[in-house]
């Protein structure tokens, strides 16, 4: 029993999605059986060795010990902005354009509040990546979902924002290669996102967390990359899902430098930057982005993927096709509501998918796998889940 009422902020977040989900699969384990997760979009495949032995010999120097710089080493953002300039041909300077982050999610995290007052809106993805949301509530802001649908490859709907949601915005969140749909953009297809947001002032949060997982040849770009960008936008970059590092909580924003100083506002009161050792392994990794080991990673979650929409295929169960991120967004087979659909795979199989709604209520009537276990495992969780459509 607990005297102290919670804030209305946390009380007023919306009920936790898994609930029902978590329940079934306590459930299905107790009853002994075998669980196969494509819920979590975590790599199972190890950090490569090469950024783990720079992490060793950085940890092992007592000059990494004390409190790092609040923007990260010197050294780190210009390897950043290096990165940046080969990957995409942008050019940013490291020293004012390039702020480390303790994984993209604290960026996220933190940007409402450097930008969002009070009653501000906040256009966010539906169905999208749930930070979004939470982190403008968590500014006093509003959310304003904008619509991902099939019909528009899930890229935004632009014309379906009303004209004073655009006026009122302050923010909007944009993520591709996109988490949960697989969804990818091009420099055109993002070109009208970027004039929507500098004719209205709206700060444009490019979210490229997937940048480095694609597959055959595939290059996602950078939201700098569309012309007049830089005005308005701040981009996100991450080496969680590019080098299997997610427990490292280490990524960057870049941005022109007063949208960097002004999420740095922020930081700097709130947290006391990313371990320096830490930054002395990702700066190995970006260095060595093109490395065998590096690629192989892309290419085996370019071989599941293969496997799992050719088997999804032969199973009747429609899928969108995406040359990047390590998830398949589906429609749910059968006429079941997704919650109740994936929950009965797992009570009846053991085989954990995740229901479209736990990215918003346009997530109704699909289901999302993540690519995050060994083929093997995953096609053998497919064939539990043809069991089951009868
Ligand atoms: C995984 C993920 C992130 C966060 O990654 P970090 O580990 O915090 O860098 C951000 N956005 C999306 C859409 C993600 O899926």
């Amino acid at each position: 029993m607990s005297r102290i009422e919670l804030a209305d902020r946390v009380k007023n977040l919306p009920p936790y999605p898994f609930a029902a989900l978590d329940a079934a699969k306590a459930k299905a384990k107790a009853e002994g059986k075998d669980i196969i997760s494509l819920g979590i979009g975590d790599p199972d495949l190890p950090t490569p060795g090469f950024i783990v032995d720079e992490l060793k010999k950085a940890a092992a120097d007592p000059a990494t010990h004390q409190y790092p710089d609040y923007t990260g080493r010197l050294d780190y953002r210009q390897v950043c902005a290096d990165f940046m300039k080969r990957r995409f041909g942008v050019e940013f300077d490291g020293a004012s354009e390039i702020l480390a982050l303790i994984g993209s999610k604290e960026g996220i995290a933190h940007i409402p509040l450097a930008y969002i007052n009070p009653g501000d809106f906040a256009l966010c993805p539906n169905p999208g990546y749930p930070v979004y949301d939470v982190a403008t509530q968590f500014a006093g802001g509003q959310v304003k979902y904008f619509t991902l649908d099939e019909d528009r490859k899930f890229l935004p709907d632009l014309g379906g924002i009303p004209a004073e949601w655009a006026q009122r915005a302050k923010l909007m969140f944009l993520n591709y290669p996109n988490n949960p749909t697989g969804a990818v953009a091009t420099v055109e297809t993002l070109q009208p996102v970027v004039d929507f947001c500098r004719e209205r002032n709206i700060l444009l949060v490019y979210d490229n967390a997937y940048s480095e997982l694609a597959f055959d040849g595939y290059k996602p770009i950078s939201i700098f990359q569309v012309p007049g960008a830089k005005e308005i936008a701040i981009e996100m970059h991450s080496l969680s899902k590019s080098f299997n590092m997610t427990g490292w909580r280490i990524a960057w924003a870049a941005g022109n430098a007063d949208y960097i100083a002004g999420l740095g506002k922020i930081k700097t009161n709130v947290d006391s930057g990313a371990f320096d050792a830490i930054q002395l392994a990702a700066m190995e990794a970006l260095r060595r982005n093109e490395d065998p080991i590096v690629t192989q990673n892309y290419a085996t979650y370019g071989a599941r993927r293969a496997a799992c929409e050719k088997k999804l295929t032969e199973m009747g169960i429609s899928f969108l096709k995406s040359p990047a991120t390590f998830y398949v967004w589906c429609k749910v087979p059968t006429d079941e509501k997704s919650a109740a659909f994936c929950q009965r795979i797992l009570s009846n199989t053991g085989v954990v998918v995740t229901p479209g709604t736990a990215f918003g209520s346009l997530g109704e009537g699909y289901f999302r796998i993540a690519l995050t276990v060994p083929e093997r495992r995953m096609i053998e969780a497919l064939d539990r889940i043809a069991g089951q459509l009868g």
